[in-house]
């Protein structure tokens, strides 16, 4: 099976204890990862995740400014040299690079902001406060679409209870773009149908199944549309999340003949129909209970080579990810890596832009 991830790698996080990094990669490798997408935050993240991707034929790496980030325009030398550098980054990292991203819209933003020098004038609940900084992130958010429509590449998009907003500026921009993904969605059934309706793909990580509610809206995402992702070190499956009653569950895909009548089917459906219920007793456990079902992890100061640092997501539990959505959507979980595998081909690496040697 291969999948491919779309998220942070980059060691220098504040959740990277231990630079087991050549560990983190042979995990994602065995569950059938072909390539992994090393998201940049940031100018100086971009930057660094292009000089990862430059250590290994499987990474890759996106350009851009996170909505909780915006301010490093205002704080470079002047904004338009950050973004003058930010297009320097993409050209030097030639097919490494392969999104503009990761930007969007988050009215949430980091404390630090508050003592910045021109937020000083305002108290931080202060409405002309809040006018302003929305202002700015959908001034920053509009530049990256000045970026993607420049380099040509699809965006890697974040949106986070922005209610409309986020929708009205893609409208607004969506002919400047070629496509891209609205990662870890947590969005309604409605927002969903808009931005697939708007031509974009669907990204759904451990933070996009927490409540039934996510569970509902990931079920009825057109499977041409979906993709999924760890967004690693975060979002991870938690046991208090709607989606872990469906992690140890093996799928039991839904026969429907004519659609899916060339369908192989997995290796073990011949396990009873497990019922869908927390704390089911009649939960079937895959035949192989690898380590991306049940990782084990060790606390940073206890770290143990081979095993997960616990609180930190790696790249090979987007198996998890898997796993509940083909539970949820009644797919053969084989058949669903390959569908997600090919649209995420289809935006990030289309042949054109595929590196010969890679
Ligand atoms: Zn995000």
């Amino acid at each position: 099976m291969i999948v491919l991830n779309q998220k942070s790698l980059i060691p220098n996080s504040f959740l990277f204890y231990t630079d087991d990094f050549k560990l983190v990669l042979e995990r994602a490798m065995k569950v059938g990862l072909e390539s992994i997408i090393i998201t940049g935050g940031s100018l100086s993240e971009s930057e660094k995740a292009i000089q990862i991707a430059n250590t290994n034929d499987r990474l890759y790496a996106t350009v851009g400014c996170h909505p909780t980030r915006v301010n490093e325009f205002d704080h470079y030398s002047d904004p338009q040299a950050y973004y003058d550098n930010l297009v320097k980054a993409v050209k030097n990292g030639g097919s490494k690079v392969v999104a503009i991203g990761e930007c969007g819209l988050d009215p949430y933003f980091p404390p630090t902001i508050f003592q910045l020098k021109d937020f000083q004038l305002f108290p931080s609940n202060n409405h002309k406060h809040q006018k302003l900084l929305k202002k700015k992130k959908n001034r920053y958010f509009e530049k990256q679409f000045d970026l993607a429509e420049t380099t040509r590449l699809p965006m890697f998009l974040h949106n986070r209870n922005t209610g409309s907003d986020f929708v009205t500026m893609i409208k607004q921009n969506r002919h400047r773009f070629t496509s891209g993904v609205v990662h870890s969605f947590t969005g309604s059934l409605e927002e969903m149908l808009e931005l697939v309706n708007l031509d974009l793909y669907i990204g759904i990580n451990g933070c996009s199944l927490k409540t039934e509610e996510n569970l509902a809206v990931a079920k009825q995402i057109p499977e041409n549309r979906l993709m999924i992702e760890t967004d690693c070190p975060y979002c991870d499956i938690k046991k208090t999340h709607a989606s872990y009653k469906y992690l140890h569950m093996v799928p039991q895909p839904q026969v429907n003949l004519e659609e899916h009548s060339g369908s192989q089917g997995t290796n073990d459906t011949t396990s009873n129909t497990p019922e869908k219920g927390k704390g089911s007793k009649d939960v079937v456990f895959d035949d192989n209970d690898e380590m991306w079902l049940n990782p084990l992890s060790k606390l940073k100061n206890k770290y143990q080579p081979g095993l997960m640092v616990k609180g930190r997501n790696e790249p090979f539990t987007i198996r998890q990810v898997l796993r509940v959505l083909a539970n949820i959507r009644n797919q053969d979980e084989t058949q669903l890596a390959h569908i997600v595998y090919e649209n995420t081909k289809r935006v990030f690496f289309p042949l054109s832009r595929q590196n010969p040697s890679a």
